[in-house]
């Protein structure tokens, strides 16, 4: 069963490609199970994202596709929520949709994953920023306010890494996340980035394994030529932990379904 449940739309103006051509890769590539999950609006880094009277073209768009496309392949219904105290909205947060990403793309403001801001990894202490990072990712779990966690070592993104052992930061992430019942993602766009392997990595998901977190499946799609791209790895990786299940939601209730 291949499940894939975070892709992005042009709503979020860093994407490109229609919604059908990102569902016709998804078919030609195995998927049975597709998640849209776009960049939710937000009153911050506004750019990047879609904005709050694009919402309900967003999920009608999805809605429609996921009738005309029944039999084929399973379309839900998702949104990629940065959790970014101050700034997440009622109306993100109780949409009606089939699951909420939580992601951490700021600290203290900072695009950390964004290659305009890589000069300030310089004018920080590293494992400082490896600390907040993930201290964010627990507290973001506190909230239970999401359903899966999107790419939980994202701030690996540019190599720039810990001279600590990295579990001593991603351990109390890992236990709130248990305490929360949440999932975490594969998430395959790692491959793609500078650090050149999925979020998480094996370290941090053999851990996950061992608190029994379930895991879900998400290309981080921006274009259609990045559908299940590293899919096979991704999976392959999730096995060898130990891994037999993943997990979809739908109407934020989660299931779970072979690999
Ligand atoms: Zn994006
Ligand atoms: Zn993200």
């Amino acid at each position: 069963m291949k499940v894939d449940l975070h892709n992005h739309t042009t709503r979020c103006n860093h994407a490109e490609g229609s919604e059908e051509e990102y569902l016709q890769a998804a078919i030609k590539a195995g998927t049975s199970i597709f998640g849209f999950s776009d960049h939710a609006p937000m009153d911050f880094d506004q750019k990047y994202r879609m904005s709050f009277a694009q919402m309900s073209d967003y999920e009608a768009t999805v809605k429609e596709l996921q009738k005309r496309y029944a039999g084929k392949i399973e379309v839900l219904l998702g949104y990629e929520v940065d959790y970014l105290p101050g700034h997440m909205d009622k109306h993100v947060l109780e949409a009606d949709v089939d699951y909420l990403i939580g992601s951490v793309h700021f600290l203290d403001k900072w695009g950390f994953d964004n290659p305009e801001f890589i000069k300030e990894y310089e004018e920080k202490n590293i494992d400082d920023i490896w600390q907040k990072y993930f201290q964010s990712i627990a507290e973001m779990a506190e909230t239970k306010l999401f359903d899966i966690v999107g790419h939980i070592d994202l701030i690996k993104v540019f190599k720039f890494m810990p001279t600590k052992d990295i579990m001593t930061f991603a351990m109390p992430a890992l236990e709130a996340i248990k305490k929360a019942d949440m999932t975490i993602e594969i998430n395959t766009a790692g491959y793609r980035k500078p650090c050149a392997q999925p979020y998480p990595s094996k370290e941090i998901l053999q851990k996950a394994y061992e608190l029994e977190i379930p895991i879900t499946f998400g290309s981080d799609a921006h274009s259609p030529a990045q559908v299940a791209l590293y899919s096979e790895e991704a999976e392959a990786m999730a096995k060898e932990v130990g891994y037999t299940e993943c997990a979809i939601y739908r109407n934020r209730k989660r299931e779970m379904l072979p690999i």
